[in-house]
């Protein structure tokens, strides 16, 4: 006799009201590029388990619209780690961390190189060169470039995305003139939570940097991190704010709660609810 495991699943969908209309209406705007509300925004923030999975396939329409089912690959290397002065809540690196991080000075342009190599042949086509610190001294700016010239040496088609924190205009064109092709400056969050999670600079300070970059030619990178303690409100302001700077990519990053931080233990995110935060930010934008 044959033994077999049925798995009956429940059919809510049967009684529960049919929820797409709603998403019907957001995707219709999304891909005749107008903004969508805020109204519309908290919605999906705050949409039925029920309506989870119309949720991401409303997201994955409008994605599918723009950019088809391709996916880059980006990679990034660390050329300065630890050793900050500010202190952001959220990152292991800042001043009196307690997370036991790896703490080094900058890399040397021949080992940022060697690393971009094998990036590329990986598959990447963009490597992001990222830095710990406040923002970079004309001394830093010069060593980058060099970075960025023995980068393009050996790999010329590489796009290079440069991340160093706050940024004068000079430095901008620097960097732009010595090859990089985007620079990353996240929002984070709301400028109404910004207070909450850093006290060393302002949220006027990043966007102020994500306008000098976009100034020099280069391309705006800025995006968010989900699980600070933000509200749904705030999740919307930020991606508000965003919308106004447009940058070119919007990195969408979900807090990990480093030991010896002080954002330690805080796990606030659920799959559902990070699914429900990118599928806002692929139909706000
Ligand atoms: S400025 Fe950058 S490296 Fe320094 S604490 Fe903030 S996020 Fe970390």
């Amino acid at each position: 006799m044959a033994v077999g495991c049925v798995l009956v699943l429940e059919d809510k969908a049967m009684t529960a009201p049919h929820p797409v209309n709603w998403l019907d209406e957001i995707v219709t705007r999304s891909l005749a590029a107008e903004p969508i509300t805020t109204t519309q925004a908290l919605a999906v923030l705050r949409s039925e388990d029920g309506e989870l999975l119309d949720v991401v396939a409303a997201a994955a329409r409008v994605r599918r619209a723009y950019f088809g089912n391709r996916v880059k690959l980006n990679y990034l290397v660390n050329m300065k780690s630890g050793l900050c002065g500010e202190d952001c809540s959220y990152c292991s690196q800042r001043r009196s961390s307690e997370a036991g991080v790896l703490t080094y000075n900058w890399l040397s342009p021949s080992v940022v190189a060697e690393e971009a190599e094998r990036a590329a042949a990986s598959g990447a086509k963009r490597v992001c060169l990222v830095a710990s610190g406040r923002g970079p001294s004309d001394r830093d700016v010069q060593r980058v470039a060099a970075t960025i010239g023995a980068i393009h040496d050996r790999r010329p088609e590489m796009e290079i995305c440069v991340c160093l924190g706050l940024l004068g205009a000079e430095q901008a064109e620097r960097l732009a003139e010595a090859g990089a092709y985007a620079y990353n400056h996240n929002l984070n969050t709301a400028g109404s939570h910004y207070g909450s999670i850093c006290t060393t600079h302002t949220f006027e300070d990043r966007v102020r940097t994500v306008h000098t970059a976009a100034g020099a030619g280069l391309s705006p990178c800025s995006g968010v991190i989900a699980g600070m303690g933000e509200t749904d409100e705030e999740l919307v302001e930020v991606a508000f704010a965003l919308r106004e700077l447009r940058p070119d990519s919007v990195p969408v990053n979900f807090l990990m709660p480093f030991k010896g931080t002080p954002l330690a233990g805080r796990w606030e995110l659920t799959p559902a609810r990070c699914l429900r935060v990118l599928a806002m930010f692929r139909l706000w934008l």
